[in-house]
């Protein structure tokens, strides 16, 4: 397939690492900030391939990951009202809330619907006027514009029975946040391509010189990343900081303008509670007040719950990188795909889950 295969070649993919290979003289710390791209270096085993002193560190990237069990349980709340048709993506189904999760509601009777797509459950409003339909907007700058459509729709068309419950987060607070912690051991980023094609890449040339390190815009294909990884760490052995965009085939320097204009329209930027990291200032979308009908939250009342998290998930620290999936000492033993304890085990770009998914053959299960 035309803009796949070539940048899977082995022989491409054995020369980009050789290149990363002698580029690299020091130790360094890169993180990539998306699941996406986490999976693909593990799926590639792309971590295979680069030299010892040049350690990946997983980001915070995951949207389902970061998604406070509060969220989760409001939906679950939701689920369990009579006239409520409670739509969500399906891998929201299966993370953990308090004591069970969106799946369990359904068992039990709730109205929990699997969606492709806001417009979906937008749609769902219309051919159901006696029923409340509320969509689970979850995600980053990638899923905001699709989110944001759907609410503007639903006001233009004056569809009064459809609302959302928004957890919507940006990439650019968390990386500062990793970045001004006092124990930051990141000398570099990655930033997710498909975040940038919707941003643009404007938001991060600030961050690069601010903290005065390198951040490369990536793909998620094996040269994507490798040659990526090769422009960071070429530009911290020069002592360069700098935003390189390494993905310019799908990123242009302003974004998407159109996509931008819907999310401005509808969101406004607030301080953000992430799952197992807590509050980071400016990280967070909120609906604004002339959205605030279309606001679950405001349309049945919900107060902010307080969700303990599992005591032996440590998604926290595998989410700021400090430590490995499988140095959780529940990894692929009480949690697994098929039993999670936290999100990071259930959603497709869960650093947890693709530790278990190509590399659980080689930790003690
Ligand atoms: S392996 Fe499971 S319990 Fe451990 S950090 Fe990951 S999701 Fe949490």
């Amino acid at each position: 397939m035309k803009f796949v295969t070539e940048y899977r070649d082995a022989d491409a993919v054995r020369r980009a690492a050789d290149t990363l290979r002698k580029l690299t003289t020091r130790p360094w710390t890169v993180m990539e900030i998306c699941g996406g791209q986490t999976h693909a270096i593990l799926r590639f085993g792309l971590d295979r391939m680069i030299p010892e002193t040049l350690t990946l560190a997983h980001g915070p990237g995951c949207p389902v990951c970061v998604t406070p069990a509060e969220v989760i349980e409001s939906a679950i709340v939701l689920a369990g009202e009579r006239n409520v048709t409670l739509c969500s993506f399906g891998d929201m189904l299966r993370v953990p809330g308090s004591h069970e999760d969106l799946f369990s509601a359904k068992s039990r009777g709730g109205d929990v619907r699997v969606v492709y797509s806001p417009m979906d459950a937008l749609r769902l409003a219309k051919e159901r006027p006696d029923r409340q339909v509320v969509f689970l907007a979850i995600g980053f700058e990638t899923t905001a514009p699709a989110n944001a459509m759907a609410v503007f729709q639903a006001k233009r068309e004056g569809i009064h029975n459809f609302s959302a419950l928004v957890s919507q987060v940006l990439v650019p607070p968390a990386m500062e946040a990793i970045l001004s912690a006092p124990d930051n051991t990141v000398n570099g980023f990655l930033a997710a391509g498909h975040v940038c094609a919707v941003t643009g890449c404007e938001p991060y040339a600030p961050i690069a010189e601010k903290y005065r390190i390198p951040i490369v815009v990536a793909g998620f294909e094996p040269l994507d990343l490798l040659n990526a990884l090769a422009t960071c760490v070429a530009m911290l052995e020069k002592g360069e900081n700098a935003l390189v965009n390494q993905y310019s085939r799908y990123v242009r320097g302003e974004g998407n303008p159109h996509a931008r204009k819907v999310v401005e329209e509808v969101f406004e930027v607030g301080d953000m509670a992430w799952r197992g990291i807590g509050v980071i200032p400016s990280s967070g979308l909120f609906l604004r007040h002339s959205y605030r009908e279309w606001d679950a939250k405001e349309r049945f009342g919900l107060r902010d719950l307080k969700v303990p998290e599992p005591a032996d998930c440590r998604a926290g620290e595998v989410l700021r990188g400090k430590i490995r999936p499988s140095d959780c000492p529940a990894f692929g033993v009480a949690c697994s795909p098929e039993h999670p304890l936290g999100a990071l085990m259930v959603s497709p770009e869960g650093a947890c889950s693709a530790y278990h998914r190509y590399r659980k053959k080689e930790t003690p299960l």
